[in-house]
């Protein structure tokens, strides 16, 4: 062979991997797309029949309770709490479902304005603590007020997955410390979330915030989860122009950091012409 066709038939063996490579890319595309669409469809179709279940075992709870309704043996009552927590825990992985589905489509829409991050934090916290005894969820800050710029209820959704994941993956019990820190010069704020618990593994760390994605030790004690909660939260801390990251040692421990824009400050001026207009 010439050293030309040679050159021919490098290039051309190129261009067919080039082609493959292209149409492995294609093909892994669209069974992403094809697993969104799944996921998607399966969430909508399965959130009216799990209110419907959500509805009914409440609607038990509270008439038994209430005396309204026949006595229930205890077994009886202890079976329909199980199916109501279990509803909630499906409810909520509903709306995780819908919210991944949302943010692929970009139809997840955020509603930024002015609030008072310690007064969320704090109701956030005291509605966890609620939730267990073993654990004591403590708030630290200097501050009794820091205005941020935010779509609370997203928020609140954020924190919420960040405080119950110290708490679950605490399964001996034990501290969780969330503390809130204003860093005027960056105009941030910045929330860590501290836990005692079974740590990320090193080698897990890097994939942590991916889709679906959970660390081997959380499996190995049982702990249950979807692995899309840290997704979201990546997703929707940064849309609010924030950051999300953590610290952690497997065994030890894990702390989790956010940061949010702090909202502009209103000029007195600016309120006073505000207020003479109207
Ligand atoms: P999950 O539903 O599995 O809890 P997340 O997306 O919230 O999903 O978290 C992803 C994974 O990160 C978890 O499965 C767990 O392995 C790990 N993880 C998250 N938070 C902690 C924590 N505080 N301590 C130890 N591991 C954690």
């Amino acid at each position: 062979l010439s050293p030309l066709s040679n050159a021919t038939e490098t290039s051309e063996g190129s261009e067919l991997a080039a082609l493959v490579v292209h149409q492995d890319v294609t093909a892994l595309k669209e069974a992403e797309r094809l697993k969104d669409e799944f996921i998607g469809i399966a969430a909508h179709e399965l959130r009216t029949p799990v209110a419907v279940l959500k509805g009914y075992a409440q609607m038990l709870i509270r008439q038994t309770t209430r005396g309204r309704g026949p006595e229930l043996a205890d077994w009886q009552m202890e079976a329909l709490q199980n199916i109501d927590q279990a509803t909630v825990r499906l409810v909520a992985l509903t709306e995780d479902l819908l919210d991944v589905t949302r943010l692929q489509a970009g139809r997840l829409h955020l509603l930024c304005e002015p609030g008072d991050l310690i007064a969320l934090v704090r109701r956030v916290v005291t509605r966890l603590q609620m939730t267990t005894e073993q654990h004591t969820l403590s708030l630290h800050t200097s501050l009794s007020h820091l205005i941020v710029e935010a779509d609370a209820q997203r928020l609140e959704q954020v924190l919420t997955n960040v405080i119950t994941n110290a708490v679950k993956y605490s399964p001996q019990g034990g501290p969780v410390e969330i503390a809130i820190e204003e860093d005027s010069e960056k105009k941030i704020a910045q929330i860590s979330v501290r836990d005692h618990g079974i740590g990320i593994p090193q080698e897990q760390q890097p994939r942590i915030f991916g889709r679906f994605v959970r660390a081997e030790n959380a499996n190995a004690y049982g702990i249950t989860g979807t692995g899309l909660g840290l997704y979201l939260c990546r997703e929707i801390i940064e849309r609010l122009g924030g950051h999300i990251w953590f610290e952690s040692v497997e065994n030890e421990g894990s702390t989790f950091f956010l940061t949010l824009p702090l909202a502009e400050p209103i000029e007195t001026d600016a309120i006073e012409q505000q207020k003479e207009a109207n």
